[in-house]
């Protein structure tokens, strides 16, 4: 019988952070379905993301004495959005200072800082199947990588499993539901025949209450949409990829594919930390901004917050469940205000104001 103090279901941003930071005695299980240590197989089950570090998600890299490595950026590093309002039919743009990654590599950087600690254990691809919940442990059923189905045990349990997260299902099961947005988010690469030096982000209600993207990567482009769930969600993305061959982009063949689940809180009661003796951070926990996708500093910061909220003391782990509410506070917050900040950016009405407004858009210099 294998027994844990922690074991933590994901190793995204949310679940290696935590893992990097837990406290040296603390014996912890990493389960994650991705192959993040195995070079050659570090694409495969790759997550779907824009990857882009906003601002704040830089600060918190800055916070947790983190740097990038060279093979987490990505070319081209641009500095501006263009906006595209298919309502009003008025374009804009606006300075970004984004940092442009590779996810997979950041995940990968995230990860192997976790593994390199004496007391953590990393399984990759292996799959959490299944969760029971005692008075003194916690039992989770894994698929190893192997095949072979084991049974591991942990005082404590952590969902860093993503926005489809199986551990959160689990605790909304046995207790209160926290009502959450899911939107269902197409993703395709295409190629870019030449250097886009701006993202791009349009507006079209015919396409999602939301928004769509296109981000260059390399000598390709990331097109990508967050629909609402539903049954049209291909008709939608359809229109979008119409939007923008109407705008001049080449969007007829799709190099590469890939669907994900976007978290949309409403306000700040979509976010849970758990109950009892399981804890949730990142997106899991509905830890995501509801006005732009932005999930990474979300992630981060719940991790480090539920770090600092475990203790080692007389020979055991103990968590305090206070001290992790707490350090989600902020993180409402700012999920709460930016809440607030949706109806301006996706009502057409008021964002048809702000786009004539020119408020802090920049003019641009005729191209030769
Ligand atoms: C299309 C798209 C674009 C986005 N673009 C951006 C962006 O540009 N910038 C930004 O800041 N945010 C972006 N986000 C949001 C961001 O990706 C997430 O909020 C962030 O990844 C959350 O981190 P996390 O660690 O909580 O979860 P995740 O990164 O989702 O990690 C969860 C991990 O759990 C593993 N896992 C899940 N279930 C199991 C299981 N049962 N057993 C074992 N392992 C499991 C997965 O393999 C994964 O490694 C985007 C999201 C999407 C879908």
């Amino acid at each position: 019988m294998e027994q844990f103090d922690v074991i933590i279901v994901g190793g995204g941003p949310a679940g290696s952070t935590l893992a990097a930071r837990l406290p040296k005695h603390v014996k912890a299980l990493v389960i994650d379905q991705r192959y993040l240590l195995t070079e050659e197989r570090l694409y495969e089950r790759e997550k779907s993301c824009g990857g882009l570090l906003d601002e704040t998600a830089q600060k918190v890299v800055a916070q947790l004495g983190l740097s990038l490595s060279r093979n987490v950026m990505v070319e081209p590093q641009v500095f501006a959005i263009r906006a595209l309002d298919f309502e009003s039919q008025m374009e804009r743009y606006y300075q970004r200072k984004y940092v442009n990654i590779d996810r997979t590599q950041f995940d990968a950087d995230l990860l192997r800082r976790a593994a390199a600690r004496p007391r953590v254990t990393v399984w990759q691809g292996a799959t959490a199947r299944g969760i029971c919940e005692g008075p003194h442990a916690v039992s989770v059923k894994v698929r190893k990588a192997t095949g072979e189905s084991v049974t591991v045990y942990g005082r404590y349990l952590v969902g860093a499993d993503g926005a489809g997260s199986m551990v959160r299902s689990y605790v909304e099961k046995k207790g209160k539901k926290h009502e959450i947005g899911r939107y269902a988010s197409i993703q395709e690469w295409h190629p870019m025949p030449k250097p886009l030096p701006y993202y791009v982000a349009t507006f079209h209600e015919a396409v999602t209450d939301f928004y769509s993207w296109v981000i260059p990567e390399g000598d390709q482009m990331i097109i990508g949409s967050a629909i609402p769930a539903g049954p049209d969600v291909q008709r939608r993305f359809d229109q979008f990829k119409v939007d923008l061959a109407s705008k001049g982009f080449d969007v007829s063949t799709p190099l590469k594919r890939r669907g994900a689940i976007i978290l949309r809180p409403r306000f700040w009661g979509s976010v849970t930390g758990g109950s009892g003796r399981i804890f949730l951070v990142g997106e899991a926990a509905g830890l995501i901004s509801p006005s732009s996708c932005e999930g990474i500093s979300f992630a981060l910061r719940s991790g480090a917050g539920l770090a600092g909220a475990l203790s080692w003391q007389a020979g055991g782990v103990a968590v305090s469940r206070m001290r992790y509410e707490k350090a989600l506070l902020p993180l409402k917050m700012s999920i709460a205000l930016k809440s607030l900040k949706s109806p301006i950016m996706y009502g057409k009405t008021w964002r048809a104001l702000v786009f004539k407004s020119r408020a802090l858009s920049i003019s641009m210099y005729k191209n030769e």
